[in-house]
């Protein structure tokens, strides 16, 4: 089957999140799976690559009542095929999101793909969109395109990566910027709570919903993590899909990753990391000493990742014989109090406030823990990352950090990680100091790493998962 991809950022391009990660390595696998597979993109000013994509034509489109010029690229990578619509007003701006007209770039972004379709005689059997930026594809699609004769029989899926982020804007835009009638706010098909809200309409629209953990998928049906999506999910329940994403075992991969100072595998995990260790301490400033537990955190600073429970314990943690190192940039109510402790703590704090990829995968590949006690997470991969380079994740159980972690039993002598339940500082420090008390026993501590290294969270899996789907709606 033709599978097109719509989605803001994919790897190798442009990446701010997971779910670039993810939109970089599921239509690869597809692809192995002997499927067509496009993935559709904004030419962003800071795309990777960017001399590799070759000018394929243009034309112009609507956008509400503005005549917009549209560009497009093209370039193959892995057996996938990439477009890129560029329009300079829109994309020629430094970084992906956060400016005030982002509705109105993705907007233009959502017309581009469904033209883009047909000018360049494309159509898929599966339209698959991805968060907010693509989701009112699925109201144009339902409301307009799918009366021309061309484009009729297109299947439309929707996945949810983060429900925290909606599209959520002023009615007026459905007309403004997507020239559909206000009726389909005022029939409640797009509207949330007195907004217009993109996510919304895509769940009401589309031939099935996914997100990217079981657990996730039950947890939006609940008022505490529904975002006032809750409804409207519940509503579509029989046709939601949690799908565990995977990560990308050719990138994610110990054994041939070009940032990191030793390459390991299994085998050779327990003498190769240390230097690895040892190495990342020296780099980030810390004093050298294999036997120090290192604990690793490699994340946005959001209210998402638990940094309140980190901030809150982050004295406490340090009276314990450990080192953390720090590497993420966000929000500055997170930024301050961290580079205060950090400066104070500065034998045992390495503090990195910046995005840097091959940083982040020598603390994958250095530490021997990795701290994410989100307050929701609707997959991670960070975790997943960790335990591939056998650094062992500590987690909270929500989202997919519950169904790819498996908590440590010491009894049977199992298990991958640790995790703690409830949304408690105390609790994260518990298991923490338990963590510590783990790592003592050197056996028990190797046996942890072996199994979380040999755990398999490749997309060979999720991909029959999401086959499965496509199949059904197309029955
Ligand atoms: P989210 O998509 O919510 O940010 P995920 O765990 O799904 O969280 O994915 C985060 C991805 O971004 C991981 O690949 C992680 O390594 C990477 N990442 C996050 N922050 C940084 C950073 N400051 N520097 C480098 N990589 C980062």
């Amino acid at each position: 089957m033709r599978i097109i991809f719509a989605a803001s950022e994919g790897n190798p391009y442009i990446k701010s999140g997971g779910l670039a990660d993810v939109v970089g390595a599921l239509p690869k696998e597809l692809v192995k799976k002997g499927h067509e597979c496009i993935v559709i993109l904004p030419k962003y000013q800071d795309m990777k690559l960017a001399d590799t994509i070759e000018y394929v034509t243009n034309f112009d489109i609507w956008v509400g009542w503005r005549k917009c010029y549209c560009g497009v690229f093209k370039a193959e990578y892995d057996g996938v095929t990439y477009y890129f619509v560029d329009n300079e007003q829109y994309f020629r701006r430094p970084g992906l999101y956060g400016y005030d007209d982002d509705n109105e770039r993705f907007a233009y972004y959502d017309f581009a793909v469904l033209e883009l379709i047909s000018h360049l005689d494309i159509k898929p059997d599966i339209l698959s969109l991805h968060d907010w930026q693509a989701a009112m594809i699925a109201t144009l699609y339902k409301e307009r395109y799918a009366y021309y004769e061309y484009y009729q029989g297109i299947k439309i899926t929707f996945t949810i990566h983060n429900i925290a982020y909606q599209g959520k804007c002023d009615p007026a835009l459905l007309s403004d910027h997507f020239g559909l009638d206000n009726y389909l706010y005022y029939n409640g098909n797009c509207r949330n709570d007195g907004c217009l809200n993109f996510m919304k309409a895509a769940i009401y629209y589309s031939d099935a919903v996914t997100t990217v953990s079981p657990t996730y998928a039950q947890e939006i049906l609940t008022d505490e993590f529904g975002e006032g999506l809750q409804n409207i999910l519940g509503m579509r329940r029989h046709d939601l899909y949690g799908i565990l994403n995977g990560i990308d075992y050719d990138t994610n991969n110990p054994a041939t990753d070009p940032n990191i100072v030793e390459n390991f595998d299994i085998d050779t995990v327990e003498e190769k990391k240390l230097k690895n260790k040892t190495a990342l301490q020296e780099e980030c400033g810390l004093p050298v000493d294999p036997d120090i537990p290192l604990i690793g955190i490699v994340t946005r600073l959001t209210w998402q990742k638990g940094l309140d429970l980190i901030l809150n314990r982050l004295e406490e943690l340090m009276k314990r014989d450990v080192q953390l190192v720090i590497l993420g940039s966000g929000d500055a109510k997170y930024e301050e109090p961290l580079k205060g402790i950090a400066a104070y703590h500065n034998q045992k704090i390495s503090l990195n406030l910046k995005y840097d990829f091959k940083l982040s995968c020598r603390i994958y590949a250095g530490c021997d823990m990795f701290l994410m006690p989100s307050l929701f997470e609707p997959c991670g991969l960070s975790q997943m990352m960790s335990m591939r380079y056998g650094t062992i994740p500590i987690v909270r159980e929500t989202g997919g950090l519950k169904d790819s972690v498996e908590p440590y039993n010491e009894y049977e002598n199992s298990g991958t990680g640790f995790s703690f339940k409830n949304y408690n500082a105390h609790e994260m420090m518990d298991i923490i100091d338990y963590a510590l008390n783990v790592y003592s026993d050197k056996e028990q501590w190797n046996g942890l790493v072996k199994r979380a290294m040999e755990t398999v969270l490749d997309w060979d899996k999720s991909a029959d998962a999401y086959l499965k789907v496509f199949n059904s709606v197309l029955d």
